[in-house]
């Protein structure tokens, strides 16, 4: 009798052990299963997720597009529209070789700042007779500019004619080589001394005249009777004109009064230069002279903020493109649409000017 509760007892034992060692069976299979289904579920994701990636990447872009281009004109883009919906910019890379640097409209020759004209480069002068529109006069059939400073003085004094009725302005000096100001310098020494003939004339070399934007002008009337600029405004009121409208056409009075210790040159209503239809609106409107604008222009590099101004319906963006000693070439991007020009300031860069 003693044998059946030891028996029931030990079977009972048994029982639980081969209950315990099922149930651990059973989480074992479960913890299995779960980690085989984690298993698949992380496979599954990382397939997603490089799946995705190659979608999201234009998603980031049309993200970050307008955050780019809200920027115009620290990135020279000036329409952000096009680029959000075409997603690649429709640009144009431009590359400005170093001679640019001393050619162009907006070059400063200057001796107080030891700026000479460089006589290598190629220039662009067109004889004024046979090329001059007949609204004004000339006093030598040799005088020669740059062609695009010549089309500006035909439309200025185009303009003047028609408003006024009158051919008198009168082109007395344009390009000079640098023989020819070798000689005006000399014989300003040998009249005026040493020190008020190097205030009056430019050393060789040193000559806005070299340019061939540069001019000197009188009034010359049908009566045969000549005027300085210095004095014509008294003469006939209508003599003011040129003063006041100059800057319409690209032209500023370039060494005027109270500006001497910036240019080095004393007073000289008589003599005018072209730099461009904007350039010379915004420097008038600023009073600035050719040495205070290109000084200005530095605070205005390709890789920051650019100066932007209108004018006669017209939008103007400048800024400058420095060049270090050993650069060749610089590139530069800008829309695939701008109309840009380049011109150098003679010394260390060039200026780039996008209009529309
Ligand atoms: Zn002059």
């Amino acid at each position: 009798m003693d044998y059946r509760p030891d028996m029931d007892a030990h079977l009972a034992a048994k029982k639980r052990q081969y209950a315990k060692r099922k149930k651990r069976g059973k989480i074992i299979l479960i913890v299995l299963l779960c980690i085989t289904i984690a298993a698949v579920w992380a496979l599954i994701g990382v397939i997603a997720v490089r799946l995705a990636g190659s979608v999201d990447r234009p998603v980031q872009t049309t993200v970050s597009a307008p955050i780019l281009t809200a920027e115009p004109v620290a990135t020279g883009e000036t329409t952000t529209a096009p680029i959000i919906e075409t997603k690649a910019p429709d640009m144009q890379t431009v590359l400005i070789e170093k001679e640019q640097v001393s050619k162009g409209s907006l070059i400063l020759v200057s001796s107080l700042l030891g700026r000479a004209y460089d006589f290598e480069q190629e220039s662009n002068l067109v004889t004024l007779y046979g090329n001059k529109s007949g609204s004004y006069r000339i006093s030598s059939t040799a005088l020669k500019l740059d062609a695009e400073a010549l089309d500006a003085i035909n439309t200025m004094f185009d303009a003047y004619y028609a408003e006024t009725g009158n051919r008198d302005y009168q082109v007395t000096q344009a390009s000079r080589t640098f023989e020819e100001q070798k000689s005006i310098y000399d014989s300003y020494l040998k009249t005026y001394g040493a020190e008020q003939g190097a205030l009056l004339a430019a050393q060789p070399g040193y000559s806005e005249h070299h340019s061939g934007y540069a001019i000197d002008m009188n009034v010359y009337t049908s009566a045969g009777i000549s005027h300085s600029l210095a004095t014509a405004g008294e003469v006939d009121p209508i003599y003011a004109w040129i003063y006041e409208n100059a800057a319409k056409f690209g032209f500023v009075q370039r060494y005027p009064e109270g500006k001497t210790s910036v240019t080095g040159i004393t007073n000289e209503p008589w003599h005018f230069r072209y730099v461009g239809r904007g350039h010379a609106a915004y420097m008038v409107e600023n009073d600035l002279v050719l040495e205070e604008y290109i000084a200005l222009l530095y605070k205005y590099p390709y890789d920051g903020e650019h100066l932007t101004f209108s004018y006669d319906g017209v939008s103007y963006e400048v800024f400058f493109v420095p060049f270090t000693k050993d650069a060749e070439a610089v590139e530069i991007d800008l829309r695939a649409d701008a109309n840009y020009t380049l011109s150098g300031n003679n010394w260390d860069g060039v200026i780039v000017t996008v209009s529309k």
